[in-house]
């Protein structure tokens, strides 16, 4: 319930480029971009609409604009790669940035930016994340977007380990996760296997 794992075959074909070792950081990006494309595509398709009226060379008829107002909230740094791509189909999102780390020791979140508005006034909130490993962070990030008073909130990552989705479900079961992959496991350093590696350092190549 509330999981959604993409089977689009250009999903697939994109994410098995994504994860090829020898993707460097340019080509990483691209893919990001095209992948979170496609995500946010299947993630906004219950976005309510309003009507209005709209003219053609031929004549008026209703047309129709997305009838929600949309917040993205990347946790940096590797979620700013999916911003973009975002934010070009939804060019009325407002952008608020989450610092999030994980402590390499403890693996748990720590908090370091947070520039959220006092007023919560967007209706959904799309957490960008590419990768969903502990779920630490995501449930960190729902945390601090409900008790702003984000009303609905989505999660949108392009892998997952079993683990993080657990803990993201457990936490806020309201919460749609929306993935490109569900891997196998994590490992003992807190990373996806087989995953893509740190999706930060591969995307700006650190
Ligand atoms: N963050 C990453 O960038 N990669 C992982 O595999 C896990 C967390």
């Amino acid at each position: 319930m509330g999981l959604h794992v993409s089977s689009h075959p250009l999903v697939l074909h994109k994410l098995a480029l994504l994860r090829r070792v020898e993707s460097e950081p340019k080509k990483f990006r691209e893919l990001v971009r095209e992948i979170s494309q496609f995500l946010v595509y299947e993630a906004t398709a219950d976005m309510p609409l309003a009507p209005y009226t709209i003219q053609t060379p031929l004549g008026s008829m209703e047309g129709h604009a997305i009838g929600a107002r949309i917040g993205l909230i990347p946790i940096l740094r590797a979620g700013l790669g999916m911003v973009e791509p975002v934010i070009d189909l939804l060019p009325t999102a407002h952008v608020w940035h989450l610092g999030l780390y994980r402590d390499h020791n403890s693996l748990e979140p720590v908090t370091y930016y947070n520039k959220l508005p006092a007023q919560p006034d967007i209706d959904v909130c799309l957490i960008l994340d590419p990768m969903l490993a502990t779920g630490g962070s995501a449930v960190a990030a729902v945390d601090i977007l409900k008790a702003w008073g984000a009303a609905k909130i989505k999660f949108l990552g392009l892998i997952a380990a079993p683990e993080g989705v657990e803990r993201l479900q457990n936490a806020h079961p309201d919460v749609e996760i929306h993935l490109a992959a569900l891997d196998e496991r994590l490992n003992e350093q807190g990373y996806i296997v087989p995953g893509l590696g740190d999706a930060g350092d591969r995307q700006f190549g650190t």
